[in-house]
């Protein structure tokens, strides 16, 4: 049998990549936490069927990309693709509604869908995502969109850009539908596969496949612009006006019509150029009809995921290296040093320092190879010598400053080495 590895489309994070997803994950917490925001976790399998209703079955997420099985009670199963549904459906199924007022939850965590792998596309990936729900008000929009964009600056991340548009409400829908199938019938043969087949089944799709020739027809396709209704028509002014005010830079971009079924009015999405083709770091909207479709109560919502994997690559493109939060590497040799140095450590840890001990036992100038690389702020030395005298040497990495210290000495300058600790933190 051959070596076992990960499944094509998944991947393992590993430690050191590990890093920049615990700050981004600090980051967007903290943000959300500072505008109200709760963290909600729904299970990563659900009822097909509420993929199928929530969704719509002519999107590709459900009818090509979905991770659906029969499970040992026959159930059909499917893995979720998305964060929206899941929490729709919690919030009915527990009447959070009820509670009345406005709603606003955020979630993270692993998302499955069945594409072609590429950079920036998996099969396993993971989103963070906000949903606030049970406000048809414009400022709701505006707020998630600022939220969005204060999460991208605060990680330092530059050349992004907000794309904007409104796909309306129902009836503004229906009514651009057909001028859409209007316009693309008479094209119908040179368009890709999959738009011929988008004509019947959901045209709005059409605006946004990635073949040339399609991209090239759609050029002058009827604008949804022109079939808003008066009242979607204000609601997006609106929007505007509230992005304009906070100093938020967008453009419109009438074809963008995002992949789900139930997005109503304000649809969004941020866009790296850092990217290459998989380039939308964040998408979202309004999608009105949703909690409704799923068996609740007419509730308006606004919402929208950031595809983590995307967002981390930019982030280890910017370059800027993590840095350590060892605050004491300990070095030592020879059986006393090492049971000292155990203790020493246990010590260190209580008393709030992040402490890492060199188990390997080898020669001194390996461990203080070692203790360089971690990029720690101090380094303790116990050897022989320090053992018998209950003593340990206090060796500060960036002056390789060295002093012996009495071991009972080193836990009663607990605030003067915190102290130390944090200056030449500052200085790096
Ligand atoms: P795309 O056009 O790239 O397929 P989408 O419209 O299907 O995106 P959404 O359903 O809006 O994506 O999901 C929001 C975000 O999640 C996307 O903007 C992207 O950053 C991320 N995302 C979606 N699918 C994947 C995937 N298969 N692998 C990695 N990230 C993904
Ligand atoms: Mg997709």
């Amino acid at each position: 049998m051959g070596e076992i590895q990960a499944l094509r489309g998944t991947r393992d994070i590993l430690p050191d990549e590990v890093v920049f997803w615990q700050r981004v994950e600090a980051t967007a917490r903290h943000i959300l936490s500072k505008a109200a925001y709760r963290e909600i976790r729904t299970p990563i399998f659900e009822q097909t069927t509420l993929f199928e209703r929530g969704i719509g079955e002519a999107t590709d997420v459900v009818g090509k990309e979905m991770y659906t099985f029969v499970d040992r009670g026959d159930r059909s199963i499917t893995l979720r693709p998305e964060g929206t549904a899941g929490v729709v459906r919690a919030l009915i199924e527990h009447g959070l509604y009820a509670q009345g007022g406005v709603q606003r939850l955020w979630y993270t965590g692993p998302m499955f869908r069945y594409e072609r792998p590429q950079a920036g596309r998996q099969r396993q990936f993971h989103q963070l995502g906000v949903e606030v729900i049970g406000s048809a008000d414009p400022r709701a929009d505006a707020e998630v969109i600022a939220i969005a964009t204060e999460i991208l600056q605060n990680l330092g991340l530059k050349n992004l850009h907000l794309d904007l548009n409104s796909v309306g409400n129902k009836t503004d829908r229906h009514n651009y539908r057909q001028a859409l199938v209007d316009y693309f019938t008479p094209y119908k043969g040179e368009l890709d596969p999959d738009s011929q087949d988008r004509l019947t089944r959901n045209p709005l799709r059409i605006l946004d496949s990635k073949d040339e020739r399609t991209k090239e027809i759609a050029q002058n396709a009827p604008s949804i612009l022109d079939y808003l209704g008066s009242e979607s028509q204000q609601h997006f002014e609106q929007v505007q006006q509230l992005l304009s005010d906070l100093g938020i830079k967008y453009q419109l971009n009438p074809k963008l019509v995002r992949g789900l079924d139930y997005y109503t009015h304000t649809a969004f999405e941020v866009i790296s150029d850092d990217l290459g083709a998989q380039a939308t770091v964040c998408g979202g909207g309004r999608y009105d009809g949703l909690v409704t479709e799923l068996g609740g109560p007419d509730t308006p919502a606004v919402g929208w995921a950031i595809g983590l994997e995307r967002l981390i690559i930019l982030l280890q493109q910017l370059q800027t290296p993590p840095v350590s939060e060892l605050d004491f590497y300990v070095v030592s040799r020879g059986d006393r040093a090492e049971a000292q140095a155990l203790i020493l450590a246990q010590k260190l840890r209580q008393a709030g320092f992040s402490v890492e001990l060199d188990l390997s036992g080898s020669a001194f100038k390996k461990q203080f190879a070692r203790a360089d690389k971690s990029g720690t702020v101090a380094c303790l030395i116990l050897g022989d010598e320090e053992a018998a005298n209950q003593t340990v040497k206090l060796k500060w990495m960036a002056t390789k400053e060295q002093t012996a210290i009495a071991q009972t000495e080193l836990m009663t300058m607990i605030d003067r080495l915190r102290a130390d600790i944090q200056s030449f933190r500052a200085e790096r």
